[in-house]
């Protein structure tokens, strides 16, 4: 499993499953999701809200969980939607739960045979978690999962902004050269 950095929209890769930075309402919002929804059209949110009417999701989807809908509109075969934490100091299981929605959105992305998989930088917009910290736990998540054996071939990240640009790219070529840093 490959792992690449990239800066761009989510909205336009194409792949077999773009991960979502959802809240656990499923029922859209601003940033990534506002694109995502309003790109994918009608058709992604009305399948949030068929997920939302069964067990155990009447509530919501919980912090570090994943599921998934078509990709509407767009132009990847699924939308994996996954809920990271609002950053709210550090010491309420932040890293855990990212940590969490980064590997649940793999193994989802896993069970539904996707071969190729991008995802935003997670929580750290308008969940406020620091650009930093957030891009290791991300970059060794998707580390931790590529030491089992899987048939997920490609992980892109796919920054928005020059910061996260910035951090992803030294995050993985420092410490491993052989990643394709671009
Ligand atoms: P969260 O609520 O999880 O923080 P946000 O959508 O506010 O989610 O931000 C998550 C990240 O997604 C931020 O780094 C933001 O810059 C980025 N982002 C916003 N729009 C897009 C997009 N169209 N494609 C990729 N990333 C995006």
């Amino acid at each position: 499993m490959e792992i690449l950095v990239k800066q761009g929209d989510i909205t336009e890769e194409r792949v077999d499953a773009i991960v979502n930075a959802a809240n656990s309402s499923l029922m859209g919002g601003g940033g990534v999701d506002g694109a995502i929804h309003r790109k994918g059209g009608p058709k992604i949110l009305e399948e949030c809200r068929k997920i939302r009417e069964r067990e155990p999701y009447k509530n919501g989807l919980p912090t570090g969980e994943a599921v998934h809908t078509s990709g509407g509109n767009l132009p990847c075969r699924y939308v994996i939607h996954a809920v990271g934490p609002v950053w709210q100091g550090g010491s309420a299981g932040e890293a855990q739960s990212l940590r969490n929605a980064y590997l649940n959105s793999l193994k989802l992305a896993e069970s539904l045979g996707a071969k190729s998989v991008a995802f935003p930088n997670i929580s750290t917009g308008a969940f406020g978690y620091p650009k930093d910290e957030a891009a290791k736990i991300a970059i060794q998540a998707a580390r931790d999962y590529a030491h089992s054996p899987t048939r997920i071939e490609r992980v892109v990240f796919v920054c928005f902004d020059e910061e996260n640009l910035r951090l992803y790219r030294q995050l993985l070529s420092a410490s491993s050269p052989k990643d394709d840093a671009r």
